[in-house]
């Protein structure tokens, strides 16, 4: 065996010692691709089912889908026959006769090939059978390379990939065998099924492609078998051989785990890294509403996949906040790297200024298509804060242009948030917001009092009262109202009643004010419907989006606008252009990722799964209401509120005990809220609701009832 990484050799000895004991592996899965079609998949798998049998375990070999007259089944069931190996079972689940690509197979075979989702039902089906009688190891075969299309056209790799196998990468040592490879291996890696290992066959010395791969893919480890012999010969004595069996335990080996790289030499160094790491955090960096000389807990992550963020110490956190309301769809999400690392390829970015692209106007297409009706202009900007500034920009010019510029005030109601750019800043709440700070620098908007909180729509007095009055004796003053629809986010966490909205609406139109909508928090499914103006039936004449709209993978914001809007900034010969152009305006990658996120979301079930985190938020923490300290609890969508009486004494405290159980929330002000990914399980999901209600009886003294 050639052990292309030096650690590996000094290994040996190790494997040399698990090799007298049978039981090194117990029960796994692995599924093996090639880097091609040709390139000894089937002789590597048969070397497994030989080394694990003659070990002792029990084997299926499962080959999903089969072309030609013999199976690879066939030829490792010779093996086996020869060496008088019983302790094995064969599944060929789709077999077509002509020696060619499954699809255009099955077609000549008159067969109708099964559609992704019932292949992908026959794998697991194979897999879990005789699982329940006693362990066995399965190994699943592909055909061809990841991206050979399966009998329905489908590429193998994006078959397989939701199954979420541990996966082995048979190499390609023949000539062009290094870019066959690598490309199989980075084609994988953008589907999160990178292979744990690269395995060569006859790929020995220096020049050898498993070198050649290994140096350009240091993160994996690769490792070359010998030859086989000739076809004419068994394959008896090749898997005899001493490094043929010790391949196949450092393949058994690295899918376990067991392997973990360099890791124990490297620990000690690791930990003096990290503390470094975070000593330049606390001295030099500064964090959101922080201060630099007391600047509070932080927890260093690793990485994030699925709704699990992960920690340098290695805990994982059931993420409970989706990155404030961005990540939809969970971490590392393939359709979103995939559109990144596509858009990578072609360009991270070129001006707007005079250019255009396809990633613009992909997305600008999808979201006139989901936005509210009347929505028709698109400004791409750089986050939430900077698409309010525009917003407020545009209905500012809008009357100007209309020769109207005493109405340059923006009405909006307290307790809102907004962003911290300043034109958004004097649209925040005035007191608990930073008007105090700031209060000379910040423009003086009129403010009314907040919507009445409620969840129950069907009575109660929604609060607009306030606003009314105020409209109705400023409005000749005023340029626009700008409020968060049915959710006021960072301000408080506050649910307000639609009705609210259909009257702002009506009356912004009879006394001639502009109405923007804030849906950076509410956008993309979050509250039950697409945007959050759907339950009220009524459209903006701005709308603000940002946090999902890219999935939580960069940022990006847009402020869009109906024609009257467009039209009236552009003044009465339609010349005059709305002032604004950030640097990165209508970023490509951005945009790119956007498009996915959105695609992604549409194309899934995001209604039912937010009805359903509403419906297990409502069951998991409405209970909590009993506590004397909670004051209310509310649930919207996937939003879940619980607030409390008084603010906790110490915050710092709270939120590490919630790391403790396991959870990711951001306590903030009276409020333990959450705002999960649309992804989550039902046990992520209770995981969170109990860490809040576990803190609760830690922290806060419950009611004597
Ligand atoms: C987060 C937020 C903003 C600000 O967006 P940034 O991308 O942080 O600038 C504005 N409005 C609302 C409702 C928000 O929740």
């Amino acid at each position: 065996m050639l052990a292309i990484r030096p650690h590996l050799h000094v290994r040996r000895h190790a494997l040399q010692f698990l090799r007298f004991h049978s039981k090194v592996v117990t029960c796994s899965e692995l599924l093996i691709y090639g880097a091609n079609t040709d390139v000894g998949k089937t002789v590597v798998s048969a070397a497994l089912c030989h080394y694990l049998i003659t070990r002792g375990h029990a084997v299926t070999y499962i080959k999903p889908v089969q072309t030609g007259s013999e199976t690879d089944a066939d030829a490792i069931s010779r093996l086996c026959t020869a060496e008088g190996l019983s302790n094995i079972a064969f599944e060929t689940l789709f077999h077509y006769p002509s020696p060619e690509s499954p699809a255009s197979a099955a077609e000549k075979a008159g067969a109708i090939p099964p559609e992704d989702a019932a292949f992908r039902q026959a794998v697991v089906e194979s897999l879990a059978r005789g699982s329940l009688t006693a362990p066995r190891f399965r190994l699943v075969e592909t055909a061809g390379g990841p991206l050979s299309p399966g009998p329905n056209h489908t590429f193998q790799a994006d078959i397989y990939a939701p199954l979420g196998l541990t996966s082995l990468l048979v190499g390609d040592a023949r000539l062009g065998g290094i870019s066959a490879t690598v490309c199989a291996y980075e084609a994988l890696k953008a589907r999160k099924q990178a292979p744990k290992m690269i395995l060569f066959v006859g790929s020995e010395g220096q020049h050898s492609n498993a070198v050649a791969v290994q140096r350009a893919l240091p993160e994996v480890p690769v490792v070359s078998i010998p030859q086989v012999p000739p076809l004419s010969e068994p394959l008896t004595n090749w898997v005899a051989l001493k490094d043929v069996a010790d391949g196949m335990s450092q393949v058994l080996r690295v899918m376990k785990g067991e392997i973990p790289g360099d890791e124990e030499h490297l620990q000690g160094a690791k930990q003096e890294v990290q503390v470094e790491h975070l000593q330049i955090d606390q001295n030099h960096l500064w964090h959101p509403y922080t201060s630099m000389v007391k600047p509070g807990r932080v927890w260093s992550v690793r990485s994030a996949e699925g709704c699990l963020i992960q920690l340098e110490d290695g805990r994982r956190l059931v993420d409970g906040m989706a990155s404030w309301w961005c990540a939809i769809h969970g971490y590392n999400v393939p359709e979103l790297n995939a559109a990144a690392a596509n858009q990578l390829g072609q360009m991270s970015h070129v001006m707007f200024g005079g250019l255009t692209h396809r990633p613009a106007t992909l997305l600008a297409k999808q979201l006139l298509d989901c936005a509210p009706e009347g929505l028709t202009q698109v400004f791409l900007c750089d986050s939430g804060s900077v698409s309010v500034e525009v917003a407020l920009k545009m209905s500012l010019q809008y009357w100007a242009m209309k020769g109207k510029p005493s109405k340059c005030r923006i009405a909006t109601v307290q307790r809102g948030y907004h962003g911290d750019t300043f034109g958004a800043m004097s649209v925040c709440d005035p007191v608990r917001g930073m008007h105090t700070l700031f209060k000379g620098a910040l423009a003086q908007q009129l403010f009314a009092e907040p919507p009445e909180l409620s969840t129950d729509w069907s009575t109660g007095d929604d609060g607009f009262s306030s606003m009314e009055s105020l409209l109705k004796e400023r409005h000749q003053e005023v340029a626009a109202v700008i409020i968060e629809p049915v959710v006021q986010g960072a301000g408080g966490m506050r649910i307000y009643n639609p009705s609210y909205l259909q009257k702002l609406r009506k009356l912004c139109d009879e006394l001639d004010v502009l109405l923007i909508f804030d849906e950076i928090a509410t956008g993309f499914g979050r509250t039950g419907k697409l945007f959050a103006a759907e339950h009220a039936q009524v459209s903006p004449d701005i709308m603000c989006i940002g946090k999902a709209l890219t999935g939580g993978y960069c940022t990006l914001g847009a402020a869009i606008a109906s024609e009257k809007v467009s039209h009236g900034v552009s003044g009465p010969d339609g010349r005059q252009p709305l002032m604004h152009g950030p640097t990165f305006m209508g970023n490509p990658l951005a945009c790119s990722i956007a498009a996915a996120s959105i695609q992604l979301l549409l194309d899934g079930p995001w209604h039912s799964r937010v009805k359903s985190i509403e419906e297990q938020l409502v069951r998991e923490l409405r209970p909590l209401a009993a506590y004397a300290e909670v004051e209310d609890v509310r649930v919207l969508g996937a939003i879940g509120v619980v607030e409390l009486k008084t603010a906790p004494a110490e915050p710092q405290k709270l939120q590490a005990a919630l790391v403790d159980q396991g959870v990711w929330l951001r306590p903030f002000g009276r409020t333990i809220y959450t705002m999960p990914p649309f992804v989550i399980s039902s046990e992520e999901l209770s995981r969170i609701s109990g860490a809040i209600a576990s803190v609760l009886d830690a922290h806060i003294p419950r009611s004597a009832e």
